[in-house]
């Protein structure tokens, strides 16, 4: 059977007009002797919504709910297309995680998908159907349903095309491809017409809204290839694949940045063994993620400054575990909500010397301060100042001549 999994993401699904586009574009693929299995997301703003309502009964509405209320949005994006492909004549049906099942492992609200049972879609597929599965959901041990964290369709669609062995897994999206950044924000990002799992994974978890990081993973690990493309245009999109089927002369492929960070800074901390565990284990221990990490060699050998970054939406809670943190002593906490992370992103960095230097030249020449820094092989994070982010990536594009080569 040859397979093929077509993912859509909110905004493809977003309107009735829209959903009919979509089921065109299915049936494209039926008459071309597809076997097509569809991965659908909520339509756009729906899961937010739905998270609104949560809130306004509780601050602390229970997880496993949340997910209950969640997992709908899918549920009635994959119903209406279901319904339209059989408006047009087509064997089609909605298929709900737990019908399936989708079976998921860890926290409610960022569960990981261990397993789909394939015999009820094999089975329905043989018959000439079409089925559209809801993207974003599963069932765990105890016949709960779960949710992927946000963004997860694009995992679900992975991990189908990796059960069902498909040949290849589309992603339909708002946009024509991976750019080299944000299209919505720079003008001049230019679409990328191949990228390595490795770097598309660095851009994602660095900020790239347009595939969710732990798909990607999936994808790597699994030689599961990706097409990213547009609902809205026949324009060829781009591949996600193995770096030796890669040939680019750009050393940086792409600008990733976020815009919902907070930094912190513990002054005057001890500067002694230990210190940084007794700080960072209760984050951890509440699911805190710390990203960037700076401390300050200390002036006396007594005390030091610690910095670090976290999503902003942890910084209350982060806030609480600090100031109630009684093994820890310090003399001022300074909190900065104004920050944005931009990361250049690229393999050919390993092997190219100066990446460094170009980056925070072209940075200082616009006068634009580096607050922390942080690298890896293949990418160099800076945190700035917000009200730089537009700048600091445009300039940045220019400096790597991300418009070219591509
Ligand atoms: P979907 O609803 O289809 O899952 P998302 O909103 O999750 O779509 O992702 C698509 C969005 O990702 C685009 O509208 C774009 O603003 C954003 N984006 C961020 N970085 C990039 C990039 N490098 N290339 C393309 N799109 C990007
Ligand atoms: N609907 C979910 C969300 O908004 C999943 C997705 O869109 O991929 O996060
Ligand atoms: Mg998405």
């Amino acid at each position: 059977m040859k397979i093929i999994v077509l993912k859509f993401g909110g905004t493809s699904v977003g309107t009735i007009k829209k959903i009919e586009k979509v089921a065109k574009i299915i049936t494209s693929y039926v008459k071309k002797k597809y076997r097509v299995i569809v991965v659908s997301s909520a339509m756009s703003g729906v899961t937010n919504q739905l998270l609104i309502k949560t809130k306004q009964i509780s601050q602390n509405f229970p997880n496993d709910e949340k997910d209950v209320i969640l997992s709908t949005g899918e549920q009635i994006a994959c119903a209406l297309i279901a319904g339209k492909l059989k408006e047009l004549g087509y064997k089609a049906r909605s298929w709900l995680g737990w019908q399936l099942p989708i079976i998921t492992k860890g926290n409610y609200s960022s569960s990981r998908i261990i397993k789909i049972q394939k015999t009820k879609i094999i089975n329905y597929l043989k018959v000439g159907g079409i089925p559209i599965i809801t993207g974003f959901q599963g069932i765990n041990s105890e016949f709960r349903v779960t949710t992927l964290e946000r963004g997860g369709s694009d995992t679900s669609a992975i991990l189908c095309a990796k059960f069902f062995n498909a040949k290849k897994c589309v992603i339909y999206t708002d946009v024509k491809g991976v750019y080299t950044t944000d299209p919505n924000l720079i003008k001049s990002a230019k679409k990328i017409n191949k990228i390595s799992y490795e770097e598309m994974l660095e851009m994602a978890s660095l900020g790239a809204k347009i595939m969710q990081p732990a798909s990607i993973q999936e994808a790597r690990l699994n030689r599961i290839e990706i097409d990213v493309r547009s609902t809205f245009s026949k324009v060829k999109g781009t591949t996600i694949t193995k770096k030796k089927n890669i040939f680019s002369r750009n050393t940086i492929r792409g600008i990733s940045f976020t815009k919902n960070d907070a930094k912190l800074t513990l002054i005057g901390v001890k500067d002694k063994p230990g210190v940084a565990a007794s700080i960072f284990r209760p984050l951890y221990e509440n699911s805190i993620n710390v990203d960037m990490v700076v401390q300050n060699i200390s002036a006396n050998r007594r005390e030091t400054d610690l910095t670090f970054t976290i999503k902003l939406e942890d910084l209350i809670k982060t806030r609480r575990l600090i100031e109630n943190n009684k093994s820890i002593k310090f003399k001022k906490l300074i909190i900065n909500k104004n920050v944005s992370k931009v990361s250049i992103i690229g393999v050919g960095m390993i092997t190219t010397p100066g990446v460094t230097y170009r980056m925070f030249k072209a940075l200082a020449k616009k006068k634009i301060n580096i607050e922390v820094i942080s690298t890896s092989e293949i990418k160099i994070s800076v945190l700035i100042n917000k009200k730089n982010l537009k700048k600091s990536v445009e300039i940045l594009h220019q400096e790597f001549k991300l418009s070219n080569n591509l």
